[in-house]
């Protein structure tokens, strides 16, 4: 989180897609909602839009022979009452996740896996991730019911990208490429949080796949205060709250917070994300590919070997850094470094052996 991260146009037609999908879960798991009364028109009672309700009917029953997420809702629907009481518990904690994250609240709930119908609570779920990448959601980027102007996952990245980087992930630092869209908050153990807005971030595929992030927590499971000590993409965003340190002569590149208070947060997304590790790798690939330039310019006599002409140099690519460009942080880091007069003497002796 070395850049800020800011809110795409379509988060409240996110947020609303969010909300039907807790508002579905929520009614499947009232006590008068049975198996049998799982259909079209008693969706009425999850959307009051009849273009929303039709959306919802299909999602369930995408083809007359394929119910499988019907199955699904009617399982949720066909369980015991004390058994939804905890689900629907259960769903309103995670549903206010983003309350949890900005004030201090109630210990944040584990996954309910050993509920008997958590696979078709979490099929169901997830599904929901599918249809925003395959049919969009169906809400406009205000969060009204749109049948003409759903909004997609591919609308969802290109809004991030634009607004907060094209080439650069946001987590690391490095080149996003072709990004995957991460759950903060896994969405294979919570599975709720499937599309909701605060819980997604456009990030590149090392910070996304393990050994990085994966499914890892982002938060201490059974603490009072669970993600007291834990940055947020959106709500406490890492960005500002420290930078790069590398401590010569040792080779190791890792973040420094700005204020105490935040050592444990940072240690958290650095160990969540290798980040250490990753952000060291580039330093000396980096250090490396300037090695061999130097010495090529002495070599071919464009560079004179002294104090003066060298700072010269590297001062000319610091200040020709782009802070749009994947590795910004390190390379500015390293090059900051290499204008030091110890350092420098350590780049003149080497140059020397030419
Ligand atoms: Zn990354």
């Amino acid at each position: 989180m070395l850049r800020p991260i800011h809110r795409v146009r379509c988060w409240k037609g996110l947020q609303a897609g969010f909300d039907l999908q807790v508002n579905l879960v929520l009614w499947l798991c009232e006590p008068a909602t049975k198996p049998i009364g799982v259909s079209k028109s008693a969706l009425s009672a999850v959307h009051p839009d009849e273009g929303v309700q039709t959306w919802l009917w299909n999602f369930l029953l995408p083809r007359p022979k394929h119910e499988r997420l019907l199955k699904a809702a009617r399982q949720l629907a066909g369980q015991s009452n004390t058994a939804k009481a905890r689900l629907q518990v259960w769903i309103k904690e995670v549903r206010d996740a983003d309350r949890q994250f900005k004030h201090r609240h109630a210990a944040w709930p584990a996954p309910l896996k050993g509920l008997p119908k958590w696979n078709a609570f979490k099929e169901l779920n997830e599904a929901f991730y599918e249809r925003l990448k395959s049919v969009g959601v169906p809400f406009s980027t205000s969060g009204k019911p749109s049948k003409t102007r759903r909004i997609f996952y591919k609308d969802f990245v290109e809004q991030f990208r634009k607004l907060n980087g094209l080439e650069v992930c946001v987590f690391c630092g490095g080149p996003l490429g072709n990004p995957k869209v991460d759950h903060w908050v896994s969405k294979a153990k919570y599975p709720l949080l499937s599309i909701a807005p605060h819980n997604l971030t456009p990030i590149c595929h090392r910070c996304n796949e393990p050994p990085c992030k994966g499914t890892k927590d982002v938060f201490q499971a059974g603490a009072a205060n669970a993600f007291g000590d834990w940055f947020h993409p959106y709500f406490r965003s890492g960005f500002g709250a420290y930078s790069l340190i590398h401590d010569w002569p040792l080779t190791r590149v890792e973040g420094a917070a700005t204020d105490s208070t935040k050592n444990l947060h940072l240690q958290n997304l650095q160990s969540l994300l290798e980040l250490p590790n990753r952000w060291t790798e580039e330093f000396q690939l980096k250090y490396d590919s300037l090695r061999r330039t130097l010495r090529k310019k002495v070599r071919e006599g464009e560079l004179q070997v002294t104090t003066v002409a060298l700072h010269a140099k590297i001062a000319e690519w610091h200040g020709e850094l782009d802070e749009h460009r994947p590795h910004y942080a390190v390379h500015e880091l390293l090059l900051r470094q290499a204008q030091q007069p110890d350092r420098l003497s350590a780049w003149l002796l080497d140059l020397q052996e030419i």
